[in-house]
């Protein structure tokens, strides 16, 4: 053993995470996705980034980080390019509802009392959130009602600070960034080695109508599944996104939480750079 506290639940011991939940420590779950990026991306790269997001956060607060809801709301064809591509793999938004809001229920069984809920794959927004909605409203009430606190990693971005990283004059539009700008420079940073950098689409950005048709007209979509530019796409582009985003989610966490753990403060600041 180290002496750095372990920080993903799967590493704990029963006895250990009960032990933490009985300190008040919060549980931090991140909900990712199934889905393709392009060419030149990992199918996991939704539920991957939002974990690598939530061991930081939890880092951060002297939290303990879930494993991953790994498979995530039905890709959808202007936001994630829908199910044209192999590999996309979708749940239904009443399955994904049903199984986010009972993991949340057995953590507060567990004696969870603060939980955090980061998203990572656009579409699963307000199915997690009626999953959230679910476990809080499980009738427990009194001293036992837990508190969730529930966004998206991109939610807290200011759009100030990133206008100054991106490289465009356009405003960044969350939703035109599967596989583009934000997620290759996300990934260069935290998985280079699973980037294919011989592999990126030519740029394009997607120009899509103000409305869906049912089934999806693929002819929309750019031929690659991503949605906007690539090549400007840099690992210290990625590190500032990376940081950025985790500072806003502590930040939310720290409003909204007691944040009182074993660790010292000092402590605490100094794993705050760590790779976990
Ligand atoms: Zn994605
Ligand atoms: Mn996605």
């Amino acid at each position: 053993m180290t002496d750095t506290p372990i920080v993903d639940m799967s590493q704990l011991t029963w006895t250990e995470y009960r032990d933490r939940l009985g300190g008040g420590c919060p549980v931090v779950l991140p909900v990712g996705a199934v889905e393709q990026h392009g060419p030149h991306l990992p199918l996991g790269t939704d539920w991957m980034v939002v974990q690598e997001i939530c061991r930081e956060v939890a880092v951060a607060i002297g939290g303990v980080a879930a494993p991953p809801v790994i498979y995530g709301y039905k890709s959808h064809l202007r936001t994630g390019g829908g199910d044209l591509f192999p590999g996309t793999t979708n749940l239904s938004g009443a399955a994904l509802t049903t199984v986010v809001s009972e993991i949340l229920g057995e953590f507060i069984r567990h004696g969870a009392r603060q939980l955090l809920v980061v998203n990572g794959h656009y579409e699963n927004e307000w199915f997690v959130r009626e999953a959230c909605d679910l476990a809080a409203d499980a009738g427990l009430g009194g001293a036992r009602q837990p508190r969730i606190v529930f966004l998206n990693w991109w939610d807290p971005g200011d759009d100030g600070y990133i206008a100054t990283i991106y490289p465009s004059k356009e405003p960044m539009r969350p939703e035109l960034q599967h596989a583009s700008w934000v997620e290759t420079s996300m990934m260069l940073h935290l998985f280079p080695e699973l980037v294919r950098r011989d592999a990126y689409p030519p740029d394009e950005l997607a120009k899509y109508p103000p409305y869906d048709v049912f089934p999806s007209n693929f002819e929309w979509l750019p031929p690659s599944g991503a949605q906007s530019a690539i090549s400007p796409s840099t690992k210290e582009a990625g590190r500032a996104l990376v940081e950025h985003y985790v500072a806003g989610i502590v930040a939310a966490a720290r409003a909204e939480f007691v944040i009182a753990t074993g660790l010292k403060a000092s402590e605490i600041e100094a794993k705050g750079g760590n790779d976990v």
